[in-house]
């Protein structure tokens, strides 16, 4: 996404260089060789995605994710794998839902816990942008479905 474009969605010059920087410098990037694996893309823009997620003793011991995307989808990947290292499942699905409901543009959510994934609700006002940001959330969500030691895709 040219930066212009960026401009124009994100009022905050320091949304858009927290959102440019994860972009362009993801934070796990990668692929794990232990745990599952899921794949999954969202059509309307083309991004593609594979997480792969090791849990343990029902957390998230480790995290990366590979693929290519715009530059929402993968700065919302990168965030999100920051935030979620270390939740047990239960917090990763109320984080993924707060996202959820922030990036759907509900007011007055305590949106502390979400990290730097906060960055994004500004996505918001683009509704076309919102699966862009929520990708790398429903792989996650997927992955903790599939459980910790089976290797599993899942094409969406
Ligand atoms: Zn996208």
């Amino acid at each position: 996404m040219a930066l212009s474009k960026l401009n124009e969605l994100y009022g905050s010059k320091f949304e858009q260089m927290a959102i440019r920087d994860h972009a362009d410098h993801p934070r796990n990037a990668g692929e794990l060789q232990v745990g599952c694996v899921v794949d999954l893309n969202n059509p309307t823009c083309g991004d593609v995605i594979r997480l792969t997620v090791n849990l343990e003793e029902n957390k998230v011991k480790d995290i990366a994710f590979s693929g290519h995307g715009c530059t929402i989808s993968t700065a919302s990947a990168s965030m999100m794998t920051e935030v979620v290292l270390g939740k047990s499942k239960e917090e990763v699905l109320e984080l993924a839902d707060l996202f959820s409901k922030m990036v759907t543009g509900q007011e007055e959510l305590d949106l502390d816990n979400l990290g730097d994934a906060l960055f994004l609700k500004g996505v918001a006002k683009f509704p076309q942008r919102v699966k862009c940001s929520t990708l790398p959330w429903n792989a996650l969500k997927k992955a903790l479905e599939v459980g910790s030691a089976s290797l599993s895709e899942i094409h969406e």
